[in-house]
């Protein structure tokens, strides 16, 4: 039997509590036996301060090296406002993306049928909705050097920061973007600014350069990111894979994100190459939303952004797809049997917990097995 090492990370507020229920997932299919999951635990962000002074421990970074993959909560809290810079809760998440390289950011938007009426477009809209945004996450703009504010003297100051890509980095998320969509509906969108922008013109010589070589059988396109940011509120089932840069992916996976209805819905992965020596590929999976301190400790956290990352975890990590699928489904079953946490409540709907969410999860995957 396959065995995989997952390091959990449930972070600050309502990490824990979203983790926990994802921990019942992975139990479940623990039980059912068709692959191992071993879990070991560490601290991450406020967490982490209060224990050892760092966002995240050296220890913990070797766990996290030596992991299959990273499940990961989420950081941060008024309580850790005003500790050191460098530990501030942000910072564990920021190491981990950098020291592991995860230089690939996927954020699908699924518009669950039963939530269609949650999202702020029309229905007819987003009803089953199905793209992914993928966000090169490691370069660019919020990287480049130099970055700095310089006083002029004359009352003035000016500030730069440097939009800077190689090709080798526009080539590794451009593979990662073709490889997914032959996965999925074979279409990739890609987006930049090549009218104003240097790394624009280099960005959209790349993607279509390595096409040519070696994705031929996959439909490209090109869009300017702002075109593409009214299309995405527009028309957004037009697209599959949307590949951009770090800066524009930021902004347009917000906005997909909101396609959806709540944050309490929204899974990720990042992405790292995968290692020629072990075959593996370095990778962590958390939901978008942060620890969310106005609701923590009530169990009032929808559990799904965290169970669905963990569902990520297996169709990426561990090519487990049939599983991932199993778990998606049982989601998809929970939701049109009208089960709601707070966040996706219509007014006066009534809820179910954060345990009970889960619980509701787990049951619909013994219901899908059985069925
Ligand atoms: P947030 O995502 O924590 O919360 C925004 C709103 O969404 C809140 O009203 C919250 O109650 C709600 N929400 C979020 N997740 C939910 C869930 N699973 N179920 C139900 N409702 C949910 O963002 P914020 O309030 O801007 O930030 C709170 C803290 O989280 C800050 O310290 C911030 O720095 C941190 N943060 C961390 C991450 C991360 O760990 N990756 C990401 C974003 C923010």
């Amino acid at each position: 039997m396959a065995t995989y090492k997952l390091f959990l990370l449930p972070g600050d507020g309502i990490g824990p509590e979203v983790m926990a229920e994802a921990e019942k997932v992975i139990a479940f299919f623990n039980a059912e036996g068709g692959a191992r999951f071993e879990t070991e635990k560490g601290l991450v962000g406020g967490s982490a301060f209060d224990a050892h002074g760092a966002s995240i421990s050296e220890a913990d970074m070797e766990r996290a090296q030596a992991s299959d993959a990273i499940l990961f909560g989420a950081v941060g809290g008024p309580k850790w406002a005003n500790v050191p810079y460098e530990a501030r809760p942000e910072a564990g998440l920021l190491r981990l993306r950098k020291d592991l390289q995860l230089y690939a950011n996927l954020r699908p938007a699924v518009c669950y049928p039963a939530l269609a009426s949650a999202s702020s477009l029309k229905p007819e809209v987003v009803e089953g909705l199905d793209i992914l945004i993928l966000r090169e996450l490691t370069g660019g703009v919020y990287f480049g050097e130099p970055k700095t504010i310089t006083d002029l003297g004359n009352g003035q100051k000016r500030a730069i920061d440097t939009q800077v890509y190689d090709t080798y980095e526009i080539e590794r998320i451009g593979r990662v973007a073709f490889d997914l969509a032959r996965k999925r509906r074979n279409k990739v969108t890609s987006s930049e600014k090549h009218n104003v922008m240097k790394s624009g013109v280099l960005w959209k010589e790349v993607i279509t350069a390595l096409h040519k070589r070696e994705f031929a059988d996959v439909q490209l396109e090109h869009q300017l990111a702002d075109a593409l940011g009214m299309q995405l509120v527009r028309w957004p089932k037009q697209f599959d894979v949307i590949v951009c840069d770090n800066l524009f992916g930021d902004m347009l996976s917000d906005v997909a994100a909101m396609l959806t209805g709540s944050l309490g819905m929204l899974p990720s992965a990042s992405l790292g190459d995968v290692d020629p020596k072990t075959a593996k590929r370095k990778a962590l999976y958390e939901p978008v939303h942060g620890s969310a301190p106005d609701i923590a400790g009530k169990g009032a956290a929808n559990p799904i952004a965290m169970i669905g990352s963990f569902a990520m975890c297996l169709r990426y990590s561990f090519g487990l797809g049939a599983e991932a699928d199993r778990l998606e489904a049982a989601i998809a079953k929970v939701l049109a049997d009208g089960l709601r946490t707070r966040d996706i409540a219509a007014p006066g709907e009534a809820t179910i917990s954060t345990s009970e969410m889960g619980d509701a999860v787990v049951a619909a995957l013994g219901g899908a097995q059985a069925a």
